[in-house]
């Protein structure tokens, strides 16, 4: 029976876990975090990842959690509406096949999808990988070393498995010049005044997000240009420095800004290959596309798919060559989306905000659709073989 660690509790780790377990293997998983996170941002869900969840027959828990998002709608400061796009439209190009999920949502379905006894350690890390005959042997912050035959990193865009076997982050990391910030809050008149819609206030440079998750809450979701290849120590403040005078609703919504909130840079993981011996990377790890191109956690359900595949059908080394072969011509075209649509997500000139917000509005007019469509379904071909 094959033993294999996954490195990292997230999409990609427990995508794999659930496929190898089912297949017989022996799987542990390792996580940094004490417990499961809820934070994270909201993601329209389709392509790879879509098409994987309904092999797992979870697309009925994932349509419970979804969130119900009516319209798309930028607006100026004062918060009245400059374009948009309704969400039916968007559906419907895709054929239905669209769920807006919460990213700690996706992850709460696939971790109640695992066997219970399926041994997830929280609250531990990865201190030193070693190889070994035919293996290999980690080492793990509780102090314990454990051997496998395979070791997969799924821990995320700052990896320490990518660290500690391929080298530092600053060979692979490409930044797309871009920060990003995201926080769950509390605010039942700014909720009531949002309704059902996923708000956008956008200036050159700047994006300021938000939208409802149920219950009176709302998330945020910011980008802005930055270039900086380091990270604020005080997340909160820098936060609150950029963004403030975006207009009533966005002061509004920065109140609330937590201590902590996710801040990351934008950015992508580019590296000539994933695997050295028994050591593999996955999902963000090995090939971030960044935000921009909106498929993260889909290119990281697909990529544990197609490992889990692989794994079965031929030994380690062979696996690993082939899980890459497959997967880096998706990663490719959907890397190279993401750098061509982040100067049109968040512009850094006026005149491009203002013609994107009217295309945008032209997916909801009959003529509009095709191309719009067209465009959605290339950037969702999905690495997953079709069922039929
Ligand atoms: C809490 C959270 C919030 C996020 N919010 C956003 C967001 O707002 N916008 C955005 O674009 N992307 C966000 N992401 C990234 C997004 O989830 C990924 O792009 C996508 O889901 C790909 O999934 P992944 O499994 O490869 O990586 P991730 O979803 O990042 O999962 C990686 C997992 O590995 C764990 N991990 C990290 N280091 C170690 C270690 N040394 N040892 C053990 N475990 C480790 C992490 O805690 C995490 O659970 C977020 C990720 C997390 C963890």
């Amino acid at each position: 029976m094959m033993k294999v660690m996954i490195c990292g509790a997230g999409i990609a780790g427990l995508t794999l876990a659930w496929w190898l377990e089912r297949a017989g293997a022996e799987v542990a998983v390792v996580e940094r975090a004490a417990a499961p996170r809820s934070d994270g941002y909201m993601m329209d869900f389709f392509g790879s990842g879509y098409d994987v969840a309904e092999r797992m027959g979870i697309l009925g828990e994932l349509r419970e959690v979804a969130a119900d998002i009516a319209e798309l709608t930028y607006a100026d400061r004062r918060g009245r509406r400059v374009g948009g796009l309704r969400y039916a439209s968007f559906q419907e190009m895709l054929g239905g096949r669209v769920l807006s999920l919460m990213r700690g949502d996706l992850e709460a379905v696939l971790r109640s999808a695992l066997p219970r006894d399926l041994p997830i350690l929280y609250g531990t890390g990865i201190e030193a990988v070693h190889d070994v005959p035919s293996g290999v042997e980690v080492e793990l912050t509780d102090g314990t070393v454990r051997r496998a035959d395979l070791l997969v990193g799924a821990d995320g865009i700052h990896s320490t498995v990518r660290r500690l076997v391929f080298g530092g982050e600053e060979a692979f990391l490409r930044s797309l010049g871009y920060h990003t910030v995201s926080y769950l809050f509390q605010d039942a008149e700014l909720a009531e005044e949002v309704g059902r819609r996923f708000v956008l206030v956008g200036v050159p440079d700047r994006q300021a997000g938000f939208y409802p998750t149920g219950n009176g809450a709302l998330a945020a979701s910011l980008i802005h240009a930055c270039p900086a290849m380091t990270l604020p120590t005080d997340p909160r403040a820098e936060t609150l420095s950029v963004y403030r005078g975006l207009g009533p609703l966005v002061d509004r919504m920065l109140e609330q800004c937590p201590e902590d909130p996710y801040y990351d840079y934008v950015a992508q993981i580019r590296m000539p290959t994933w695997s050295r011996g028994r050591v593999t990377l996955l999902g963000d790890a090995a090939h971030a596309v960044s935000l921009m191109a909106g498929q993260g956690s889909s290119m990281a359900m697909g990529g544990a798919h197609t490992l889990a595949t692989e794994l079965l059908g031929a030994d380690v080394g062979s696996a690993l060559e082939r899980y890459e072969r497959r997967m880096r011509p998706f990663v490719l075209r959907k890397q190279a989306a993401g750098r061509s649509t982040a100067g049109w997500t968040v512009p850094h000139q006026a005149w491009r905000i203002a013609l994107r917000n009217r295309l945008f509005g032209l997916a909801d007019l009959p003529g509009g659709r095709p191309l719009m469509g067209h465009s959605l379904r290339r950037l969702g071909a999905s690495v997953v073989p079709s069922a039929g």
